[in-house]
């Protein structure tokens, strides 16, 4: 199984909904394909979304990282051995996790394919399915209300509450609107993506916790490089804290670990690089006890699908935040993962299972 050529494709989706958090505000989805071929004609497809307030990378930097850094010092190895092919991937060059993460998705999609597995299967396959939450954007606490209902409504029993993006008080209006309007079956985690100061964050929990609003976790409350606030936060609050955007590499994960500064870790194959990596981390986590997430960007259900088998395949990833391709306007992508509401099934096909040549890529332009 010898790399022959390497493809990028770009694609724009609309969202169905503005999606906002404390970083961003997104309408359309817009991403970068890589296909991979083989000698032998095997195909394997990978996705990278460019997520500039989070992960640095661009359409123009992913696509110029595969096409003319990395790429090229792919071409002729073999994924018979696939530990170099690997080890190559990540000392081509430095930085750019998301170009990384498209052609590492590849890669496993072929790696499955040489094997006759599903990738979940091959990488341990400890569920058959999963379920993944769905995301509430912040806006007025009666919208976000609103909002919160109509996916219940829709059979989503956990939902993931963009918080952060202004004061305190408001946030904690926000999350009571939420749980008067569908009441305290539904498990309720916040995500603050950075929004909060150590101190505050404290206070805001606090409240929350005092006023009984039920929290299940609450994801990066302070800034990505304030581990000593995040450590803060954690040792003064109940709830359990969530370490995102301040974990891309194993050892990131270790120092968060090492310093107890956070309670869970959510892993994106973005920040990551891939599985490769993304292994690593759960593995270390794994080894302190602590539980991991795997989230994603604003994906299509490409990129999704590898996340979801890397998540299924891990006993220590319990929670699963892959909403993305639910909120697009079309699914462009054949093949892959089965979404059914919140359930999420594998098909039995190797790898990823993507059809290519089913593949709807009419918005997309060959790179
Ligand atoms: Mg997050």
């Amino acid at each position: 199984m010898i790399i022959h050529s390497i493809e990028t494709f770009s694609v724009a989706v609309p969202l169905t909904k503005p999606f906002k958090t404390a970083l961003r505000t997104v309408t359309i989805a817009e991403s970068i394909f890589v296909k991979i071929t083989t000698e032998d004609g095997f195909i394997g497809w990978g996705e990278a979304p460019p997520t500039h307030v989070i992960t640095g990378d661009s359409l123009g930097s992913i696509k110029f990282a595969v096409e003319q850094v990395i790429g090229p010092q792919l071409l002729g190895l073999d994924l018979r051995h696939s530990e170099r092919v690997f080890q190559k991937l990540h000392r081509s060059m430095v930085g750019n996790p998301s170009a990384k993460a498209a052609l590492d998705m590849a890669l496993h999609d072929l790696l499955g394919q040489l094997a006759g597995l599903p990738l979940v299967t091959l990488l341990g396959g400890y569920r058959d399915t999963i379920e993944t939450d769905f995301t509430v954007s912040v806006n007025d606490a009666v919208e976000m209300a609103d909002d919160a209902a109509r996916y219940v409504r829709n059979g989503f029993n956990v939902l993931k509450i963009k918080v952060g993006i202004d004061d305190i008080a408001k946030d904690v209006e926000r999350i009571r609107a939420i749980r008067e309007k569908i009441g305290y079956e539904t498990k309720l985690r916040l995500d603050a993506n950075q929004g909060w100061e150590a101190k505050e964050a404290v206070r805001a929990i606090g409240q929350m916790e005092d006023a009984g609003l039920d929290i299940e976790l609450i994801e990066q409350p302070v800034k990505a490089r304030d581990i000593e606030g995040l450590q803060h936060v954690t040792l003064h609050t109940h709830t359990p804290i969530m370490a995102d955007e301040s974990i891309f590499s194993p050892k990131d994960a270790l120092h968060v670990l090492q310093t107890r500064a956070a309670d869970l870790i959510n892993i994106k194959l973005m920040k990551a690089g891939g599985i490769y990596q993304a292994l690593k981390i759960n593995a270390l986590a794994e080894s302190y006890g602590v539980e991991c997430m795997t989230g994603s960007m604003i994906e299509t259900k490409l990129g999704i699908s590898a996340a979801a088998h890397f998540a299924a395949s891990q006993p220590n990833v319990t929670r699963f935040d892959f909403d993305a391709p639910l909120m697009l306007a079309e699914d462009i992508v054949e093949g892959g993962v089965v979404f059914d509401g919140r359930h999420i099934r594998f098909s039995h096909e190797p790898g990823l299972g993507i059809h290519t040549d089913l593949m709807n890529l009419r918005f997309s332009s060959k790179g």
